[in-house]
């Protein structure tokens, strides 16, 4: 077993389940492979993201700068001066946390102002807050759908995702990535046997940087009538003018019946949403979730708040990550990298063999690089990548050097 992601799937298919066993497996691969490669598991940062200097700490206290490619912050807002005085002065003014879920009563007036402001920018009539982005999906999708509905959804939809239908009363049944024809034959092979169908897509995909073809399912639904939820974590403020989406991108906002997204990415904070109409946001107000779970705190929503006002204000930025996104996949293509169907500004490098790809990622460290392996359980067993997360702060010198090593890098293991 040659990566985490191995030992996990030996530990499901022999169904292993003694927490004993399992967690025994898991330290001892640890173990073998601090030994084997010298990589430890366990960095964090020193700081949080600064995309300047980024500081990985490793377990032993050893320190290293890298270049970093693996956070979400797409707009760098993390870092924004403006927006961090404004949440130190809620924080003096609202306090810390929040104390218990929204609907008994944790919610702020600033709570309220960042659900009008998101209903308004997506275009629905209304917006619900859950503290992050992986209880909204689990909330609206596993709350939703009823005992006699039924779920469709993409093959390479988020955990959170198919947490949420796990969750659910629904039945269940899957298409091929972003195959509008396998959709459609899924949809009429079953439409007479619910009461409803919803449809569920990513409209960009966390581990491929794939678009969804939303226009498409859109023609789709016209024909077929079905509700169709879309989740936006890693469009919504990166795509549209103001950030309202991709959904708005593609001009598809008032077909899409739920628009779903976190907040933790483009906007720097943390929370999720889902936006609707005003009776179904009613509705999710009864979802476990919403019910017992607090909420993001004020401060968290104050973030989103100036988030998104910067983002309107500074149209640049968004052109700017995608200028960025253009000129580092022409680099990557020219040196014969494949960079799949991906499109948004995650770019994943497809290396299949567990060995070569934990040796390349740790070999990209040594140089400066840092970005996490993407194995299973997060990708299927034999669809291991690298993913580089593009941001604006990473300037053209930093673009180069990471192609330019990566280059050497794979070539020295074979992997172009
Ligand atoms: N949906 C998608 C597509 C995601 O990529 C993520 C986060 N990785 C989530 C939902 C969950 O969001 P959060 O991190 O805010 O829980």
């Amino acid at each position: 077993l040659s990566s985490i992601g191995e030992v996990l799937a030996y530990l499901k298919s022999n169904n292993i389940i003694n927490i004993e066993k399992r967690a025994k497996y898991i330290q001892d691969f640890i173990n073998k492979e601090n030994r084997y490669t010298g990589y430890e598991y366990d960095r964090y940062l020193e700081y949080g993201a600064s995309n300047l200097s980024n500081v990985i700490t490793e377990n032993s206290g050893n320190k290293k700068e890298c270049i970093l490619w693996c956070v979400n912050h797409y707009l760098s807002l993390n870092r924004n001066k403006t927006i961090i005085e404004k949440a130190c002065d809620v924080l003096r003014k609202f306090g810390t946390g929040c104390g218990t879920s929204a609907s008994s009563c944790g919610m702020s007036s600033l709570h309220k102002e960042v659900e009008k402001k998101i209903a308004k920018l997506v275009g629905k009539e209304k917006a619900i807050l859950f503290p992050t982005g992986f209880t909204a999906n689990m909330a609206a999708i596993s709350y939703l759908a009823g005992n006699n509905d039924l779920i469709i959804f993409d093959r390479e939809c988020h955990s959170s995702i198919i947490n949420g239908l796990k969750l659910s009363n629904a039945k269940w049944v899957s298409f091929k990535h972003n195959n509008v024809l396998d959709l459609e034959s899924k949809i009429v092979k079953y439409k007479n046997s619910y009461d409803n169908i919803f449809v569920i897509v990513e409209s960009a995909y966390s581990m491929s940087g794939d678009l969804a073809p939303l226009k498409e399912i859109v023609s789709l639904k016209k024909q077929y009538n079905f509700y169709l939820y879309v989740d936006e974590a890693h469009t919504f403020g990166i795509y549209g003018d103001k950030g309202q989406g991709y959904c708005y991108n593609e001009g598809v906002s008032e077909d899409v019946d739920f628009i779903m997204s976190t907040l933790s990415k483009s906007t720097a904070s943390i929370g999720g949403f889902v936006a609707t109409k005003e009776k179904y946001c009613s509705l999710l107000k009864w979802s476990d979730p919403y019910v017992f779970q607090a909420c993001m705190t004020p401060a968290d929503a104050s973030v989103v708040l100036s988030s998104i006002e910067e983002i309107e204000r500074n149209t640049w930025m968004i052109k700017e990550l995608h200028k960025k996104n253009k000129y580092m996949r022409e680099l990557l293509k020219i040196k014969g990298f494949n960079l799949g169907n991906s499109q948004s500004p995650i770019i994943p490098i497809f290396i299949e063999d567990h060995k070569k790809l934990r040796m390349v990622v740790k070999d990209l460290y040594y140089e400066g690089i840092y970005s996490t392996p993407i194995c299973y359980p997060a990708v299927k067993l034999r669809e291991g990548r690298i993913r580089l997360i593009l941001n604006i702060s990473h300037t053209e010198e930093n673009i180069k050097i990471t192609v330019d090593v990566l280059e050497k890098i794979c070539k020295r293991h074979k992997v172009i």
